[in-house]
């Protein structure tokens, strides 16, 4: 709890001051209203998002006839727990055989760190884990997903750049099924020019996956950047129709104020948010739970 405390501190002191001082001024009119709604758009929870709320809040001011805005700060908080579903989502690992996750995402929203982070991670629980080098295409990625294998003490499966994304994945799973390996995290590239070849050699690493594998990949992972806002909204419309995701990554929460964003994800997508990367360090990956994330908001 206390690292996603400490992950969330920036939005928690940006939006927590604001509401204190809010209410501190007590008086619920149409002023504290558009106050409180400004507050939530800075703190990017979006816009629909914050409509519902807004909406949500007046009724239950109404219903309960609270006159004290100070009354607001847990009915405010207990509106966010219930905009953030209840469940966690916990990942499809197999108890036995080859787990395939593929990992998906724009460069730069920290894809190769979040994928050296789950590598630690898994292994640390006793899994046998190997690394595939699908991003072909981006200068230095192959390099920088062999640094973060050593660090995690994991294998990479590699070409050489510039070659076939499908045919590196082809050859880590057969080296996966040799080596008797748990877990394959396939890396895939992110360049957004040219949306459409990229959409189409992630769907051929994922019919390569799905061949080779009955029922993979187990997940297909989308990492966004929480420090992009709105942008990791449009990401994840754009990316989830097209490469069959199963659930999202937030990185950088700890770099924003504006961790609002996951409300909006949780609340507008049905994709559910599975962990949340909370620095750069091997071990700042934060399994995600919804109700956490509400009660570090407010502590
Ligand atoms: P990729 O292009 O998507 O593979 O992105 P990288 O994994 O190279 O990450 C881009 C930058 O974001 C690097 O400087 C990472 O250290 C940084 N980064 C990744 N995840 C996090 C995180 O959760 N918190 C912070 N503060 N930085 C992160």
């Amino acid at each position: 709890f206390n690292k996603i405390k400490e992950g969330l501190s920036k939005t928690r002191h940006a939006f927590m001051e604001k509401v204190e001082k809010l209410v501190s001024r007590r008086k619920i009119d149409e002023e504290f209203y558009e106050e409180l709604e400004e507050i939530l758009i800075m703190a990017d929870v979006g816009v629909n998002t914050v409509m519902q709320l807004m909406d949500e809040l007046r009724d239950e001011v109404k219903k309960r006839k609270i006159e004290d805005a100070e009354e607001l700060r847990p009915v405010l908080k207990e509106k966010l727990r219930e905009l953030m579903k209840a469940e966690q989502f916990p990942m499809n690992i197999q108890e036995k055989g080859l787990t395939v996750i593929m990992v998906v995402g724009v460069n730069g929203v920290g894809k190769t760190t979040t994928i050296g982070k789950l590598a630690y991670k898994y292994k640390n629980e006793g899994k046998k884990v190997l690394l595939a080098a699908g991003d072909t295409f981006r200068a230095g990625a192959i390099e920088q997903l062999e640094v973060w294998g050593k660090r995690a003490g994991v294998e990479v499966i590699k070409h050489q750049a510039g070659s076939d994304p499908a045919a590196v994945v082809y050859d880590a799973i057969q080296a996966a099924k040799a080596r008797n390996v748990n877990l394959l995290l396939c890396d895939t590239a992110g360049r957004l020019h040219n949306k459409t070849n990229l959409m189409e050699e992630l769907n051929k690493v994922y019919r390569v996956i799905k061949r080779e594998i009955p029922g993979a990949p187990h997940e297909v992972l989308l990492v966004l950047d929480a420090t992009t806002g709105q942008n990791a909204l449009s990401q994840a419309k754009l990316f989830g129709q097209a490469a069959g995701v199963t659930g999202l990554v937030l990185t950088k929460l700890d770099g924003t104020a504006k961790g609002g964003i996951v409300i909006a994800i949780q609340n507008e997508l049905s994709l559910p948010v599975k962990f949340v990367g909370v620095g750069e360090k091997m071990d700042d990956l934060q399994v995600f739970d919804p109700q956490e994330f509400v009660e570090a908001l407010f502590a």
